[in-house]
């Protein structure tokens, strides 16, 4: 993407980004138009990038399956980017009706050029003329989020909850360090509170932690925008537009006030375990197994291979579980071939993980995780980390009390 740094920093620009549920109803659309006028009154400039009205997209995929179990990719982006292309105009609709110039674009109006890749596209470049003229006509410029054009035309759209990523784009085109993304939580928490009462609001958090938390399994943002926000070094503002408390920055890690040893913690319930018992330790037979995962687009997450004995060695992996019984089959097929004992699947597993940019500089955090959960006689079945996390398999069974003994020794020891 082409970045040219702030273009017209009299304009004062800002990027805000409103989800599904902040434009569900009129009613909250026009909640949002006052929101945003409170912000063209303070000296904004502001650029808006909505998502389509509550549970729109599922919706139109429902439709789409009344029709047909496979539906083209071209015309399903086709049918999804109308979601968007509603709310857009709904909201220039309430802008105007309190008395605030506004402008809705599609993706392709402003073209938001992305690859040819349906469902998942990445944006490669957007225009900002379109935009900077209406903005220095003091118009509020609404864009539909989610959408884009490939090189031939052809809608396409950036994958669920893509509104993120194109709201960060747009900051990151205009120049602008500062994107609000309002949803209908607060901000970022330390663990999800329908599992632990005393999670609390985290005021900074780093994008690492961030894209960390999201891989294990605590998606508040699209990972595509954070990582976007990382390389365009955007400070990303998530609140709720329910209220004007403030939420939570994605920043630099280097910019924080505070780092936690440990900032959230998270559980993921939709792996399984796979285990082959016994199989040839030599070389050659990690590469096979595992290209045969990937041969047969199988993703593969946790990794742990016992030291051989007697020539022989045990490999245990997670898969999705909607994968298992695909998985499975292959690595029967191996092992037969292979002479190993056993192929055994584990399906009610969690893989607890604590995520915290503080880890960087501190000793024995493992140790004392691993502590915690023998204290409650909680078993670790596979073990994996990475510069700022620490992920365990655990019983399924055991996985809320992970989590809460977890918040308990570290954030609401450490955080208070
Ligand atoms: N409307 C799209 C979705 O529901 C995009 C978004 O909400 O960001 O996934
Ligand atoms: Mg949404």
């Amino acid at each position: 993407m082409n970045v040219r740094g702030n273009l017209m920093p009299e304009l004062n620009i800002i990027v805000q980004k409103y989800g599904g549920t902040s434009v569900g109803t009129p009613d909250r659309i026009k909640a949002v138009a006052e929101r945003i006028k409170t912000y063209t009154a303070g000296g904004h400039s502001v650029v808006v990038v909505v998502s389509a009205m509550g549970k729109t997209t599922d919706e139109l995929i429902a439709l789409a399956a009344q029709i047909t179990k496979k539906p083209s990719s071209r015309e399903l982006d086709m049918l999804l980017s109308t979601g968007e292309q509603v709310s857009i105009s709904l909201l220039a609709m309430a802008l105007h009706e309190i008395g605030i110039d506004a402008i809705s674009y599609t993706g392709s109006q402003i073209k938001m050029i992305t690859d040819g890749n349906f469902s998942k596209a990445k944006i490669e470049s957007i225009e900002t003329d379109r935009i900077m003229k209406s903005l220095t006509e003091k118009r509020v410029v609404i864009v539909a989020g989610f959408q884009g054009i490939d090189t031939e035309e052809n809608i396409t759209t950036l994958g669920r909850g893509g509104s993120d990523t194109s709201a960060v784009a747009l900051a990151a085109v205009l120049g602008t360090r500062d994107c609000e993304i309002y949803t209908d939580v607060n901000g970022v928490f330390t663990a999800d509170p329908r599992i632990i009462s005393s999670t609390s609001k985290l005021k900074e958090i780093s994008y690492d932690e961030m894209l960390e938390l999201a891989r294990l399994g605590a998606a508040v943002l699209h990972s595509r925008s954070v990582e976007f926000a990382k390389k365009y070094n955007i400070r990303l503002h998530v609140r709720s537009s329910f209220n004007y408390e403030e939420g939570t920055i994605v920043m630099p890690k280097e910019e924080m006030m505070e780092k936690f040893v440990i900032s959230g913690v998270t559980a993921k319930r939709d792996e399984a375990k796979i285990t082959i018992w016994d199989i040839p330790d030599q070389p050659g037979i990690a590469a096979r197994l595992f290209s045969i995962m990937g041969q047969n687009k199988l993703y593969v997450n946790m990794i742990v291979q016992s030291t051989g004995k007697d020539n022989k060695a045990s490999i245990s992996f997670t898969v999705l579980k909607s994968d298992l019984d695909k998985a499975m089959g292959l690595c029967e097929d191996l092992n037969n071939e292979l002479g190993g004992t056993a192929v055994e699947a584990k399906k009610d597993i969690a893989i607890v993980s604590a995520v915290g940019v503080g880890m960087l500089s501190s000793y024995g955090v493992a140790g004392r995780i691993f502590k915690v959960f023998s204290d409650r006689k909680i078993n670790i079945e596979m073990i994996s980390t990475s510069e700022i996390g620490i992920s365990c398999v655990i019983d399924e069974k055991h996985a809320d009390l992970a989590l809460k003994v977890l918040h308990k020794e570290f954030i609401e020891a450490e955080q208070q």
